[in-house]
């Protein structure tokens, strides 16, 4: 039993003296640390009712709580574990299952659905995903369009390139403002027709 324990405790994603200090800290795990201890579920309060339920399963080592192979995580601690179980941006199934082979607390897989769901990054990769595929799904002769400024001989160029015909368009531009980039684009709308994307570099006038 120790030995298990003493795994589980390796494996646990947070210091451990952190944990035993937080847990000391908070009155919630120190009052069910007591009962675990005395084996006394008398006069349990709502807040307690959570660990009441599974109070068969909990142990404690070391100043820590432990349910099953899993190391009750006090509220101060919770969102640092988060941050760990959440490294690399995994997805959500991965992110809760890190989490539920090691750590416990009451409402961990509703917070874990809420940190992601806050995480700016993973929105970031969605979108750019979600983008990505739209665009490798247009296919097509004059569907997608790089458009880019260049420099030719000291004169400024608006350069078009169909990405399904590789059919190349220079035209020289009066002024490289957005409303001169525009005209030039309207032009080339009105022979060919209106693609469905445009890729620029973000340069200010395709903003
Ligand atoms: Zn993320």
């Amino acid at each position: 039993m120790a030995e298990f324990i003493g795994l589980v405790l390796e494996e646990c994603p947070v210091n451990i003296d952190d944990i035993a200090k937080a847990t000391s800290d908070d009155p919630l795990l120190r009052s069910i640390q007591q009962r675990v201890l005395m084996q006394s579920w008398s006069q349990v309060t709502p807040a307690e009712e959570p660990y009441y339920l599974i109070r068969d399963q909990p142990t404690t080592i070391d100043g820590i709580l432990l349910f099953g192979n899993c190391c009750v995580i006090p509220e101060a601690l919770r969102h640092a574990v988060l941050q760990l179980a959440h490294e690399g941006h995994p997805g959500r199934d991965i992110f809760k299952d890190a989490l539920r082979r090691r750590v416990w607390w009451t409402g961990m897989s509703k917070d874990a659905d809420k940190f992601a769901e806050q995480c700016s990054e993973c929105w970031r990769r969605h979108t750019n995903s979600a983008q990505e595929l739209m665009l490798s799904e247009i296919e097509g002769v004059w569907q997608k369009l790089a458009v880019d400024l260049v420099c030719i001989e000291g004169q400024q160029v608006l350069s078009i390139v169909d990405y399904g015909s590789r059919y190349p368009e220079l035209l020289p531009l009066s002024a490289t403002t957005t409303a001169a980039v525009i005209d030039r684009l309207m032009e080339v709308f009105a022979r060919f027709g209106l693609p469905r994307v445009l890729v620029s570099d973000n340069g200010p006038q395709f903003a």
